[in-house]
């Protein structure tokens, strides 16, 4: 099972700017001068080991957007916010014009940053493609025209040329999705928002995203132990830091990276992937909540190690 992340960002994108380009070069050069590089060689060797992430490379800023590799020739994806622009271009570029494309989508919930990505999604532009959009929500249909309409886009849904299909899924009932079993659950987010459990060859991965978990309520959290239960793979909202969880953004919806790792120790998780950066976060920051993270993880573990990491728009996991 390979995943493939399009968009790690929450609520909206972002971009990298000038000053943030600068300070890495800078941060770079400081550091190349330390180690006294003065050679090609040098240069190479530097590069390959010893920048970190946040110098050498991008969280990234799309929203949330998450391909799940079928194998079969059909197309699954988790949410459709501004990261499914590229991954509409990769499925053209597998597929068309030799074939037009099957797309099955899974949506967390209709937020604006999780639906804004699909006006710009190419595969819903080709006549003879097939969209199924899922989801429990009563109103993904509307929100997906809502967003098309005058006078806010120049292309109404009703003019999309793929043919599209919207499932509507039951919490708690497992259905098949290309070749996946999956299970939604209801999630505590404003307006609600419903996390995935897909199965399939005795693997598991949950998708979590927009859901704000308090741990106080012991019927609540062991539901959710549940639902993650043994997962190979959890890609968890952790948008906030546990201070700000607790105060501050308390009730907005979202989780903190202890509350994660809290989470997945007790359900015998094997992998938390923290999505759904905040954006005023550059990646200096994200870099360091997930060190602060994984030294959590390291200061509480039990039996089983458990692999943190922190999604980037690019990143492919097998899981
Ligand atoms: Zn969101
Ligand atoms: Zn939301």
């Amino acid at each position: 099972m390979r995943v493939r992340f399009w968009g790690t960002r929450g609520s909206i994108p972002v971009a990298l700017t000038s000053a943030d380009i600068r300070r890495k070069i800078e941060r770079a050069l400081v550091l190349a001068l330390d180690k006294g590089v003065n050679t090609p060689e040098k240069l190479q060797s530097f590069i390959d080991n010893d920048l970190d992430f946040s110098i050498l490379q991008t969280y990234g800023g799309h929203s949330p957007c998450v391909e799940i590799e079928t194998g079969t020739g059909e197309f699954l994806a988790c949410d459709m916010g501004s990261g499914a622009r590229a991954l509409g271009a990769h499925i053209m570029g597998h597929t068309w014009p030799g074939t037009a494309p099957v797309v099955n989508i899974v949506m967390s919930h209709v937020h604006w940053d999780h639906i804004m990505g699909f006006p710009f999604f190419a595969p819903a532009y080709v006549p003879g493609a097939r969209l199924r959009i899922h989801g429990c929500h009563e109103v993904i249909e509307q929100a997906f025209r809502l967003q098309q309409s005058a006078p806010c886009f120049p292309v109404d849904f009703a003019r999309l040329g793929a043919n599209i299909e919207f499932v509507r899924l039951e919490p708690g009932k497992a259905t098949e999705i290309a070749g996946y079993r999956v299970t939604p659950k209801l999630q505590r987010h404003t307006g609600d928002s419903y996390g995935y459990r897909f199965e399939r060859d005795g693997k598991s991965l949950v998708y979590s995203t927009d859901s704000e978990h308090k741990l106080e309520d012991p019927a609540e959290t062991a539901e959710f132990v549940e639902f993650f239960r043994d997962a190979d793979l959890v890609i968890f909202d952790a948008m906030y830091s546990l201070l700000d969880a607790v105060s501050v953004k308390e009730d907005w919806g979202h989780s903190s990276n202890i509350v994660g790792v809290e989470l997945a120790q007790m359900a015998g998780v094997r992998h938390l992937c923290m999505f759904h950066h905040e954006p005023a976060f550059n990646d200096e920051r994200i870099q360091s909540v997930l060190n602060e993270t994984i030294r959590f993880e390291e200061l509480t573990r039990g039996e089983r190690a458990l692999r943190i990491t922190a999604a980037y728009d690019g990143m492919e996991l097998d899981v």
